[in-house]
């Protein structure tokens, strides 16, 4: 595993990250979720990323990964590590469970501290932007949650990239600089390259991007048709039906040759194809199995394009 410098912080994460949104929660085996914690982290993934409304049920990702360190990672290995939490969406009843006040960001860190049983996270994320609350209110809970030790860093999630800018230049006044945006960016969704990537280099932010693979759309899932241990499948999974369409499921097909001819998965295409851009500090996957967690990996053994490759995946992509 290589290690990129978030930012222009002082903190390096590694290039692949694992995130616990699916396959984690109470519904889900906890034996396999914890062998997929075991082996990322046996093969140098040492960021781990939750929220609070993780599950189903919401918080019992947080239980679950609770467990996993108690279970495996005893003593000076949580050191090793770099543990991620967010509040923004909705987490319980009431209208002090979701969005950006300080009320609702410090009292969720508590809960999502209680959850996996330490003292501090090292990234606390806002989760999305709220147009309701002043930004300087949830920056303010941002500065709060590092500065009482509840958190190391600050992060900020799914901010348009105007309210990006306003957000870290508020969190560099208070003196907690943002650490690191995390934005949805894969092949299929590239938005953040309207804007959003720029002020990040501008402000010396890191970029982690989430939801790489599309849900597992980029990947050799969907070839031939919605297999049953799938994500769009699982009535519990964020992938609708209607998402794998036939459009999608073409430009699917022809990326699939160009990853062919480069001997690798789609899947390690599609996150290569993410990390040759250095303003992207690490892609944030998720699995449902060790073997998939391990084919991602091993998109690190050929991140190289040829400018041919890459005209051509624009020609799918448009
Ligand atoms: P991906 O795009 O990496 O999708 C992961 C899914 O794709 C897996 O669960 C699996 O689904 C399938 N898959 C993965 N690898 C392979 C492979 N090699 N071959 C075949 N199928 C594969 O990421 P996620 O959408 O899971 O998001 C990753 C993380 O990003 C989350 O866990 C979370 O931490 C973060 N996130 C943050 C958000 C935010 O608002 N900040 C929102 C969403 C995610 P299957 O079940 O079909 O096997």
């Amino acid at each position: 595993m290589e290690y990129n410098r978030c930012g222009k912080s002082g903190l390096l994460l590694p290039q692949i990250s694992l995130g616990l949104w699916h396959n984690f929660g109470s519904v889900d085996n906890f034996e396999n979720g914890e062998n997929i914690v075991k082996e990322a982290f046996d093969k140098g993934i040492t960021h781990f990323d939750l929220a609070n409304n993780y599950g189903p049920i919401p918080g019992s990702a947080e239980t679950n990964f609770g467990k996993i360190l108690k279970n495996n990672f005893q003593g000076n290995l949580r050191d090793e590590m770099v543990i991620a939490t967010k509040a923004g969406y909705k987490m319980w009843e009431g209208p002090y469970g979701e969005w950006g006040s300080r009320k609702y960001l410090v009292t969720s860190l508590n809960q999502s501290l209680k959850r996996m049983n330490l003292d501090y996270v090292d990234i606390f994320y806002s989760h999305r932007y709220d147009p309701n609350t002043p930004l300087e209110e949830t920056m303010n809970a941002l500065d709060y949650a590092v500065r009482s030790g509840k958190a190391l860093y600050a992060g900020i999630s799914n901010y348009p990239a105007e309210q990006t800018k306003q957000a870290t230049e508020i969190l560099q006044q208070l003196g907690t600089p943002c650490l690191i945006h995390q934005e949805k960016y894969s092949m299929f969704v590239r938005t953040c390259e309207e804007g959003l990537l720029d002020v990040l280099e501008d402000k010396g932010v890191g970029c982690i991007a989430f939801s790489p693979l599309a849900q597992g759309l980029l990947t050799d899932k969907y070839l031939k048709g919605i297999p049953e241990n799938s994500r769009a499948f699982n009535p519990n999974g964020h992938l609708q039906l209607d998402e794998v369409s036939d459009a999608k499921v073409f430009k699917i097909v022809a990326l699939n040759e160009i990853a062919k001819n480069r001997n690798q998965s789609l899947a390690q295409m599609a996150l290569a194809w993410l990390l040759k851009d250095n303003r992207i500090t690490s892609v944030l996957i998720g699995a449902s199995s060790v073997g998939q967690l391990n084919n991602n990996i091993d998109s690190l053994q050929n991140l190289a394009f040829t400018p041919d490759e890459l005209n051509e995946i624009e020609q799918i992509l448009k």
